[in-house]
């Protein structure tokens, strides 16, 4: 089973913008990945036709070898909910619940019962290195931690692809390298990462790089 596939996709956006050129990239369970680019060269447009949060112009979508093209909105968004967890470059926890509860949201549109909610969460906070914070409020945590809560949500799930945009983005130089780490570790435990970024940076660190530049992806394999 391939984790994602995109073949041939092409997103144009109207006044004649072609954001994306016949893109077509797999990603195999286990794999980590960065892609890429500067400013304005399609990394949003891409991130969100790999999260199925928007429709290509034409071409293919596959997330775990179902095709995407043929499915109504809801089941657009159960297959989501089942199989992507999603890392923005501010987590957006909600102020007034615990670290725990924002994790466990991440469960509710997966359909999973209230009582088993609390210990996946719990789990996943052991992921990121945050038990020891699961009861504290997002005011009480640095931005740091908000981000590895951010983490712990989108992993609760046990989703088949992590896929994080800028993720380090909005911390300073020493987080973000904390932060980015943390990507590694979970890699290097099994999960299945994609990484959006314009920093080249936090790009050396992975050994499969998709470079992307003015809608136009291309594999750049490092040993
Ligand atoms: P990045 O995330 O790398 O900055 P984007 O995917 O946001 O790049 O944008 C790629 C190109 O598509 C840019 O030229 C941008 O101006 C254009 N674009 C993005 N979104 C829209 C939209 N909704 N309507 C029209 N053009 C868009």
């Amino acid at each position: 089973m391939s984790v994602l596939r995109l073949s041939d996709v092409r997103k144009e956006y109207a006044g004649e913008v072609v954001a994306l050129h016949e893109a077509s990239l797999t990603i195999e369970p286990g794999e980590a990945l960065v892609i890429v680019g500067p400013s304005g060269s399609g990394k949003s447009t891409l991130l969100n036709l790999m999260g199925t949060l928007d429709r290509p112009t034409s071409g293919r979508v596959e997330i775990a070898d179902q095709a995407t093209h043929l499915l109504a909105d809801a089941a657009l968004s159960q297959l989501r909910a089942r199989w992507l967890g999603f890392v923005f470059q501010r987590s957006h926890l909600a102020d007034r619940l615990t670290a725990a509860d924002n994790v466990a949201t991440g469960l509710l549109y997966a359909g999973v019962p209230r009582r088993q909610r609390r210990p996946l969460a719990l789990e996943a906070l052991d992921r990121v290195g945050l038990g020891h914070r699961a009861g504290h409020l997002p005011h009480e945590l640095s931005g740091g931690e908000q981000q590895r809560v951010g983490i712990a949500r989108a992993l609760v799930n046990r989703p088949a692809l992590l896929l994080a945009d800028e993720p380090t983005g909005a911390l300073d130089r020493a987080t973000g390298r904390q932060v980015l780490s943390l990507f590694h570790e979970l890699h290097a435990q099994g999960t299945t990462v994609a990484l959006i970024t314009h920093d080249l940076s936090v790009a050396t660190t992975f050994s499969r790089r998709v470079e992307i530049s003015d809608g136009r992806l291309a594999e750049v394999r490092v040993s």
